[in-house]
């Protein structure tokens, strides 16, 4: 007779009740408009929503992400704290949501590992951003670069989280963390939501080149929260209707960025299109309306953001109670992940 070993219990995954939501930012420069229109502004609206609905929102300034491309510790220590400035001063609100820095909640380095192992070398080197970096940054192709998105995996799920508000430029990325976590789930049980991408109605906002997706390592941005004239030289500075060349010519607002822009500022943009196509207005008169329009809507914002910075250190605390706060919840994922692996 042969005796078989009863089959152990299938674990149960350990899932929150209601679906959380994750993003990360990374403190690699000053906040933009296409970080506001993209992702920034659904930050906020999940985190209402989860007030209201009873679930968590937590957000990330992820400085190990901008080590990638920044060994600069002053600079990253200075930018973190600036972008904590600018998330708060755009709506959201320690109290009602975590936010807090990447490095400050280190057990995601240990999962990223982990995650490492089910993850092939092929899948990474697919990636857009990395063969983009491996172009933009050829004296510097850390292996960093390659495993950028599984640290991003990490981020997300450690939490248990499955919405992810982002631009549309992370798809990628969100296709290959949902990837690693089936690749994890299929190998040691189901453990992870996969985790899904909520978008504006702005994924992509384009820069002043008008080429290129606005970011913040191209330099193509409009720093909304920084002073009135900067903002008018950036904005004054955008490629527009390059179909349009004389001021008499009709414009052609459907491929021009300025254009598309005035749809996020006021409820006006028909008659200011229709002033375009019937060149009523010129392309200079369409981009200081939108100068002024930005510079207003972040008003208070940007008043906020300086009353943050006068007290850095304040900040920096503020920062540091929300990793706290997440810190049992990083720690219970962690415990069951190695239990799962077999690890202790
Ligand atoms: P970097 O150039 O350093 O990558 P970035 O400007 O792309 O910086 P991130 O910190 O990478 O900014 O992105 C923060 C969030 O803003 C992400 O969710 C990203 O998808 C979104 N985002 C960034 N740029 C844009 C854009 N031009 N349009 C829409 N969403 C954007
Ligand atoms: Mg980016």
């Amino acid at each position: 007779m042969t005796t078989q070993a009863a089959p152990k219990p299938a674990l149960k995954p350990n899932l929150p009740a209601r679906p959380r939501a994750f993003s990360g930012i990374q403190p690699s420069g000053i906040t933009h408009l296409g970080n506001d229109l993209g992702a920034i502004r659904n930050y906020v609206a999940l985190q209402n929503k989860g007030v209201a609905e009873g679930f968590e929102t937590i957000y990330c300034i992820v400085d190990y992400h901008a080590l990638t491309s920044s060994h600069d510790a002053e600079a990253l220590r200075q930018r973190t704290i600036e972008m904590g400035a600018s998330l708060i001063a755009l709506g959201l609100d320690p109290d009602k949501c975590t936010l807090f820095v990447q490095s400050d909640r280190p057990e995601v380095t240990e999962l990223c590992w982990l995650f490492n192992t089910v993850t092939p070398v092929g899948w990474l080197q697919r990636t857009p951003t990395y063969k983009e970096k491996r172009q933009t940054q050829p004296d510097d192709v850390n292996h960093g670069l390659l495993t950028y998105p599984v640290l991003q995996a990490a981020d997300i799920v450690i939490y248990k989280a499955s919405l992810v508000p982002v631009g549309k430029d992370q798809a990628a990325h969100l296709e290959l963390s949902r990837e690693i976590v089936r690749a994890f789930n299929a190998r040691y049980g189901e453990t992870f939501p996969e985790p899904q991408a909520v978008y504006t109605d702005a994924p992509v906002v384009l820069g002043t080149d008008g080429a290129r997706k606005m970011s913040k390592s191209v330099g193509n941005t409009i720093e909304i929260l920084a002073e009135p004239d900067v903002i008018r030289k950036q904005v004054m500075g955008m490629v527009t209707d390059t179909l349009r060349i004389m001021r008499t010519d009709p414009g052609h607002p459907e491929a021009c960025n300025v254009c598309q822009m005035h749809r996020f500022f006021g409820t006006d943009h028909e008659q200011i299109w229709d002033g375009e196509r019937t060149a009523r207005t010129g392309c200079v008169d369409t981009k200081k309306l939108l100068a002024e329009r930005i510079i207003e809507h972040y008003a208070p914002a940007r008043e906020t953001y300086h009353r943050l910075m006068a007290d850095p250190a304040e900040l920096r605390r503020t920062l540091g109670k929300g990793a706290e706060r997440i810190r049992p919840i990083a720690e219970a994922t962690m415990t069951e992940v190695r239990e799962r692996m077999g690890l202790r």
